[in-house]
């Protein structure tokens, strides 16, 4: 399980950035792409995100 970012629909805003607690989310041509093995699972940047662009699969 990791966190998914859909790059169709994200903003680029950056709130995933923000709200990771181990620092697995970057920005990457402006839009948010998750390391997938630093990646927890917690949650935090699918509640973060304004545009629900990241789902946990
Ligand atoms: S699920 Fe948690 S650990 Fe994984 S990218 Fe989102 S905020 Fe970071
Ligand atoms: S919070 Fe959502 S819209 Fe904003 S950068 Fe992250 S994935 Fe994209």
């Amino acid at each position: 399980m990791t966190a998914v970012v859909n790059v169709e629909s994200c903003s680029g805003c950056g709130e995933c950035v923000q709200v990771c607690p181990l620092d697995a989310i970057t920005m990457q041509n402006d839009k948010a792409s998750v390391d997938p093995e630093v990646c927890g699972d917690c949650g935090a940047c699918v509640d973060a995100c304004p545009t629900q662009s990241i789902s946990i699969s």
